[in-house]
């Protein structure tokens, strides 16, 4: 019961999809749930998020349409409304609720806009706040997409909020530099924003955010910014997305999610339960049976358990070794 708690799904026009550059020439094609399925299972993740990557309404409403489509597969859409516009924000998402409560399936379970790249103070406007009030209203998450520098601003909106269920997404976009610690000032805002105990936090897309031409990223570089936000938010608020189809820009669906396991291989299989599942859980309000609950957990015992197992052969065929070492040749 593994969750990827941020991908994305589209069909490609060059009209709707302009910051798909030609630094993401490749990702400039259809990206739909049978393709995202094989991938998935090869890395034994049972479902996703699907979340928004255009502003508008037909796209929410296309989200949800393949999340009813594939149950098993989308367990739940971040979808858009116009915030700005709190009296249609209320109706979109009143329609969207209805529509959930109807067909009983995994429909909307958070909202988000697109804040990176907004003039400062996007997020002390009057009518936006007032459209979070909408969601509040209706038991949604929020989805924080923003730049490193727009940080503070998020926090004062935050603070606006304490009923509100925050994500933020792909750790608040840091700007990477090749061999170079994450900077300094995006830790000081991130510890803070964690101290708001009604924010969790994606760890996705930062392959992407790797800024030096002819650089790639690497684990060495990238697994600074980890620990940061595990120290910071704790597993019980950290969660895996791999941020497909983007990512490819920058590396593979198995490379990302390889690097992810190699950083939370020293957490115990309750820890690596949360950022594999059970936070996408809490912070979604996600639909998922008792069974399936109890499933997630055993993964990671079993795990856990077959690790353990592991290490112990390979200190016996040690101290096999150190045996045949020290018995005299004859
Ligand atoms: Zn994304």
């Amino acid at each position: 019961m593994r969750i990827d708690a941020h991908q994305h799904f589209w069909r490609y026009d060059p009209g709707e999809f302009p910051w798909l550059d030609d630094t993401m020439a490749a990702q400039r094609r259809d990206f739909l749930p049978a393709n995202l399925a094989p991938i998935l299972a090869r890395r034994h993740f049972r479902c996703s998020i699907a979340v928004q990557a255009r502003m508008n309404l037909a796209e929410t409403d296309w989200l949800l349409q393949l999340a009813r489509e594939n149950p098993r597969r989308i367990r739940g859409v971040v979808g858009w409304v116009p915030l700005s516009e709190p009296a249609r924000a209320a109706a979109e998402l009143d329609r969207h609720l209805a529509s959930r409560e109807r067909n009983n399936d995994h429909g909307l379970v958070g909202v988000r806009h697109v804040v990176q790249g907004q003039p400062p103070g996007f997020l002390d406007a009057p009518d936006f706040n007032a459209g979070i009030r909408e969601v509040t209203a209706r038991g949604l998450a929020y989805d924080l997409l923003i730049h490193a520098n727009q940080l503070d601003e998020a926090i004062r909106f935050v603070d606006r909020h304490p009923a509100q269920t925050f994500v933020l997404d792909h750790i608040g976009k840091p700007p990477i530099a090749p061999d170079e610690p994450p900077p300094e000032a995006w830790a000081v805002s991130i510890c803070k924003l964690a101290c708001r105990e009604n924010v969790s936090c994606k760890f996705s897309a930062l392959t992407t955010e790797v800024r030096a031409p002819g650089h790639e990223w690497t684990p060495k570089l990238l697994r600074p910014y980890f620990d940061t936000v595990l120290t910071a938010f704790g597993p019980r608020r950290l969660m895996f997305g791999s941020d497909w189809p983007v990512c490819l820009a920058g590396t593979t669906y198995e490379r990302w999610h390889r690097f992810v396991i190699t950083c939370t291989t020293p957490l115990s299989s309750h820890e690596r339960a949360s950022i594999f599942g059970e936070t996408a859980i809490r912070a979604y309000k996600l639909p998922v049976s008792i069974m399936e609950l109890r499933e997630l957990k055993a993964e990671f015992q079993t795990e856990k358990n077959e690790l353990q197992t592991l290490k112990s052969k390979i200190q016996t065929l040690k101290s096999e070794l150190q045996t045949l070492a020290s018995t005299p040749e004859t």
